[in-house]
């Protein structure tokens, strides 16, 4: 038995067979062809093993997000039937003996240029489009595995060099019983994800795995930060037996299902979940958190290749709103940037990105993709009980000039007789030490306040929440944020306006009791910790 430590980031213990998650990069390079038709038959075979796997991605998204969201795979399976691009695929094979994968990518290029001029901005964005049926096609011809997935079978424990916070669903359709990575940090998008997915995830294991433990039987306990490589006996059973104690601490939870989350001296303090993925709505309904105190929106912004638009991301506020049942929603406006980015958001690279250009900063000088979320969600708004907030905020003229576009908006749909809640609480994320120091006067802008910790404490710290080598400091209960809450919250209270926590501090099951003390009003934590959480709150002393 080997023995190798990480950083545990997402608790629970998994046991199955080790695999590498491998990226394999296809050569595509040209190449000259004796046999035309032989070229051709192979394209025309990819061609029809893209055209399945776009039908199987079509039926998972309308089971997994609705038909809106769906509808871009029928776009793709149209694209792919296009006779231009068959014909320039054609005519490259034929004409100048190339090989179909060059074929493809030459194809690709042209007709992603051609898009890209249009004036159209629908047109416009079907330039991605091109690329990704492109990729999938050259996937098929080459059998390259672009996502690394192909390989991974349900129930083993997946080794990557790193994860992304877009993978991590991926991994959870996929089946993996646990995650493991060489780098990443407790903090980072990816591993807040494998906390909501309840993945057991071990990261920063550095160089500790190596080639020979593939395909052998680990344990990775994701509470302790240890992996078990061929685990002994005596090992295997010790674990079996935490997993049933678990269980038990589980079932006992249940007595808090349904109950009000109420102080011992009568708060009311509203426990919600956190979503990132609208696939992720079954597990909020399962956890019976009182609502959703943080929609991470930008994950519907991410692992696709172009903006959604209006229409797509109605149907998604919309469903969610509707499930919900007249519990509070609170969406969170898009927070791209930083870890949170795709190749068509054409972002620069940035030497700071944590300190650059993302949340608000990005909307705002972008307010047509601002609006169009708005638009979404405000025309969603007759169908659930929304809030929205806004996130990164450093100054009133911010949040003034965000109410400016929101009035827009509004106009724009009035205009249009499009019926929407008029009354949608507005709410600012205090999440930088500006919005901490300047909470009296936003108080003033606002109807609530969310503080996300996670980046609070990144930027009250000076440490980086993805930096592993930093992670060991990373403590949102460090004086200096615990100090910064307790003014949140007193001018929050002073203008009459409620304070949630929705960071991943709301879910550390040893600080309720703090954070209650402080006058927090609301926690949003990962749907797993809702029954916790609850739990805590009923039997705090808490004033
Ligand atoms: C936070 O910063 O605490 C927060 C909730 O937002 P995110 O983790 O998405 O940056
Ligand atoms: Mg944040």
């Amino acid at each position: 038995m080997i023995i190798i430590n990480g950083l545990g980031v997402s608790e629970g213990i998994a046991m199955g067979k080790l695999s590498l998650r491998e990226i394999i990069r296809p050569d595509i390079s040209k190449k000259y062809i004796d046999d035309i038709d032989a070229e051709i038959n192979r394209y025309f075979s990819a061609r029809e093993q893209t055209y399945k796997k776009l039908d199987e991605m079509y039926e998972n998204a309308l089971k997994q997000c609705g038909e809106r969201e769906a509808e871009l795979f029928q776009v793709h399976k149209m694209m792919i039937e296009d006779d231009d691009y068959q014909e320039s695929i054609l005519n490259l094979i034929k004409a100048e003996h190339q090989n179909a994968e060059h074929a493809v990518k030459v194809t690709s290029s042209k007709f992603f240029d051609m898009f890209l001029q249009m004036d159209d901005d629908y047109m416009k964005s079907r330039a991605e489009d091109v690329r990704a049926i492109s990729r999938m096609l050259v996937d098929s011809l080459v059998g390259g595995d672009l996502d690394g997935m192909k390989d991974i079978k349900p129930g083993s424990i997946v080794f990557a060099n790193d994860i992304s916070p877009g993978e991590i669903s991926k991994f959870k359709q996929r089946g993996v019983a646990g995650l493991l990575a060489s780098s990443g940090s407790k903090n980072s998008h990816a591993s807040i994800l494998a906390r909501v997915m309840g993945i057991p995830t071990i990261v920063g294991v550095g160089d500790g795995i190596k080639q020979e433990f593939f395909g052998k039987n680990v344990i990775l306990d994701g509470s302790g930060g240890e992996i078990y490589i061929e685990p002994d006996e005596e090992t295997h059973k010790s674990f079996i037996i935490k997993i049933e104690a678990l269980n038990n601490q589980n079932i006992e939870l249940e007595k808090y299902r349904g109950k009000e989350s109420i102080t011992k001296s009568g708060k009311k303090i509203d426990v919600y979940a956190n979503m990132n993925n609208p696939s992720e709505l079954s597990e909020i309904l399962t956890s019976d958190a009182e609502g959703i105190g943080l929609f991470r929106t930008e994950f519907l912004y991410l692992g696709r290749d172009s903006y959604p638009s209006e229409e797509e991301q109605f149907q998604i506020y919309k469903n969610i709103g509707m499930n919900m049942n007249g519990k509070k929603v609170i969406v969170r406006t898009l927070d791209i940037g930083s870890d949170k980015q795709e190749k068509y958001m054409n972002f620069p690279k940035e030497e700071n990105p944590a300190l650059g250009y993302r949340g608000i900063r990005v909307c705002l000088n972008n307010p047509e993709i601002f609006k169009t979320q708005l638009r979404a969600i405000y025309r969603a708004s007759q169908y659930g009980n929304f809030s929205i907030m806004f996130p990164m905020i450093i100054s009133v003229d911010e949040i003034r000039e965000i109410k400016n576009l929101v009035l827009d908006v509004k106009e724009e749909l009035s205009e249009k007789g499009i019926k929407f809640n008029e009354n949608v609480p507005l709410g600012v994320m205090i999440e930088t030490p500006a919005a901490a120091i300047l909470s009296d006067d936003l108080a003033e802008e606002v109807q609530f306040f969310s503080i996300g910790t996670n980046d609070l404490t990144q930027y009250t710290l000076a440490l980086d929440r993805q930096n592993s080598m930093v992670g060991d400091k990373f403590n949102s209960s460090s004086e200096a944020v615990l100090r910064f809450i307790e003014i949140i919250v007193k001018n929050a209270h002073a203008k009459n306006i409620p304070v949630g926590i929705c960071g991943e501090m709301a879910s550390d099951k040893t600080i309720t009791e703090q954070l209650l003390n402080l006058g927090v009003d609301e926690l949003s934590v990962s749907p797993k910790s809702v029954l916790a959480i609850r739990k805590n709150v009923i039997l705090s002393n808490a004033k």
